[in-house]
């Protein structure tokens, strides 16, 4: 059985963006001062409800956009998470180039945030105008030199692929630009098109499958050539650069999270807060509980452990469940190592390398 806990780690959801892209579907809206007022109130209430756990490893502080609430809203909300903040060894705050003034950046170096993740999604312009985006690859330099100014220099980039009317020139000159401005991660991801979305409403597509495959490819062979270690199916890393606070979550680990949109997990308990800002405000307590069957929790940390090229201990998984992995996947997993789909070496249970593209039938044969 595992252990109720206290996590470790905390997630922060902002639902404010100064924009909405268009192929957005997480929990935002569009900024407002006194709605962001009353967000605060309701978040403070939230906070001194929740049992925090003081020692905490990481905090993410993540949106909608984060560096959208004004100075003094932002102030606000990093000094109602500074009692929970000071043994922390990864402060992550996600920040668009919009609205990241001086002040703000200030601020956050100020308060021990060590970490920034900042949407860069493509180098081109006129393809950031079609995602709905408002700054250009040059305001995403000036944001990174502004933060190293301030002492952060552990950035993250978020790049798109598989933009409608993108080619494989176009995704190679974002790569390129991307690590012309050294980040120190990076992360990579292909466009979903959901339906309650700009694109999903316009009825715009992705581009086909194999187009996006060879795009993956590239991506995953040209990475690792400028000292980036592909640790994760969609994320890269300089050495000494892997997102703490991520791992937490593809290595099984019990999280919290606060606000609206935000999910969390504690033992074998799921929970969600509120999806809109609008209920969030009449009840910042108010949350869902997903109960998850012993069945369920194991196929969770293998599925979310095989994102990882490191794979999933065994050992790990044996102390959590009290069982062994080969025990409760019998009959399951044999059929897929004999194929050379999953292997264990060294403890780890983890997909070899052709088959790590494919792990979703990979974890379809395993249920
Ligand atoms: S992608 Fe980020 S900045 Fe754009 S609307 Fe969504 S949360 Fe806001």
């Amino acid at each position: 059985m595992i252990p109720r806990s206290k996590p470790e780690y905390l997630y922060v959801h902002v639902p404010f963006c100064k924009s909405i892209c268009h192929y957005c579907d997480f929990t935002h809206t569009v900024y407002m001062h006194d709605r962001a007022e009353q967000w605060l109130e309701a978040l403070q209430k939230e906070i001194l409800h929740r049992e925090i756990n003081p020692h905490l490893k990481t905090i993410y502080i993540g949106g909608g956009t984060p560096s959208s609430l004004d100075e003094t809203q932002l102030e606000r909300l990093l000094s109602m998470l500074a009692p929970y903040a000071k043994h922390v060894c990864e402060y992550t705050v996600e920040v668009n180039p919009e609205t990241l003034s001086e002040a703000k950046a200030q601020l956050l170096a100020d308060y021990g945030v060590n970490r920034i993740s900042i949407g860069f999604q493509c180098a081109q312009a006129d393809q950031l105008k079609m995602l709905g985006r408002h700054h250009t690859k040059e305001d995403v330099l000036c944001t990174m030199q502004l933060l190293r100014s301030k002492g952060i220099d552990n950035i993250s980039l978020d790049l798109m692929y598989s933009l409608p009317h993108q080619t494989m020139d176009m995704l190679k000159q974002s790569i390129d630009t991307a690590l012309s401005f050294s980040p120190k991660h990076l992360s990579l991801y292909s466009l979903s098109i959901e339906e309650n979305t700009v694109f999903g409403k316009k009825g715009m597509k992705p581009l086909d499958d194999e187009t996006e495959a060879d795009m993956y490819e590239y991506i995953c062979q040209e990475l690792p050539k400028h000292g980036f270690e592909q640790y994760e199916i969609s994320n890269f890393s300089l050495p000494g650069y892997q997102s703490v606070h991520n791992r937490a979550y593809w290595t099984y680990r019990d999280f919290m999270g606060i606000s609206c949109g935000a999910s969390g997990k504690e033992g074998y308990m799921r929970y969600d807060h509120p999806f809109t800002l609008k209920e969030y405000l009449q009840d910042p307590l108010k949350q869902e509980d997903i109960p998850l069957s012993k069945e369920d929790a194991m196929f969770e940390m293998v599925m979310m452990n095989l994102r990882l090229k490191e794979g999933m201990s065994l050992n790990l998984f044996q102390e959590t469940f009290d069982e062994s992995f080969t025990d409760a996947f019998k009959g399951r997993y044999e059929p897929l190592c004999e194929s050379g789909q999953l292997c264990m070496e060294e403890g780890m249970l983890k997909c070899t390398e052709d088959s790590w593209h494919i792990l979703n039938s990979v974890l379809g044969a395993l249920l």
